[in-house]
């Protein structure tokens, strides 16, 4: 499927000719009738799986910004992202619950989804990946305070048998009013309620 998509990057060519080389080190026949096209799908993946680096989260939030008097907590929980860690280069993905409370300005709630999109098709660890979501949603909305929780699984710690086989990775961090226990736990209620 991921090939499918239309990619135009400059970079194309000589990633084809790195993941040939990467197959060859690996003891394979790059020129095995299945291994043909894979230099070129892997390429294209991998640009897919990047292409936030080619995106502006911060312009996302801006162009469907709203002025609003409603200035209790707004709750996107749920999100969906796959990621790649930064120390692999393998899949870490789960779910982002994002809260903020509005002082003046919301946004469309799919934009929320869409900056948790483009800061993980990047090659990330949890931990900042958190960070910048809710910088991100601080700077461009100048919310009375934001929280973003993320929970994740690694392929890394998974396929490598490191720890726990089933363990998830819980990140969080937050802004302004979510400094009050009160108003965490407010959220932490709400993302556990299914
Ligand atoms: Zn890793």
């Amino acid at each position: 499927m991921l090939e499918k998509e239309e990619i135009n990057s400059p970079a194309l060519e000589d990633l084809k000719k790195h993941y040939r080389s990467i197959i060859t080190l690996l003891g394979e026949d790059a020129e095995r009738e299945g291994l043909l096209k894979t230099p070129e799908r892997v390429a294209k993946a991998m640009l897919t799986l990047t292409k936030g680096y080619h995106m502006d989260p911060h312009e996302v939030l801006r162009s469907a910004k709203f002025q609003e008097e409603y200035s209790q907590m707004v709750i996107v929980k749920d999100i969906d992202f796959f990621s790649l860690c930064e120390h692999h280069m393998l899949p870490f993905y789960g779910k982002a619950h994002v809260a903020y409370i509005p002082n003046g300005y919301i946004t469309g709630l799919s934009k929320i989804a869409r900056v948790v999109d483009i800061f993980s098709h990047r090659l990330q660890v949890q931990e900042r990946m958190t960070l910048q979501i809710k910088e991100c949603i601080q700077e461009t909305l100048n919310p009375l305070g934001v929280m973003v929780v993320v929970e994740a699984k690694h392929m890394c710690m998974q396929m490598r048998g490191v720890e726990k086989q089933n363990s998830v990775t819980t990140t969080s961090d937050f802004t302004g009013a979510f400094n009050q226990a009160k108003t965490r736990e407010e959220f932490m209620n709400l993302i556990r309620q299914r």
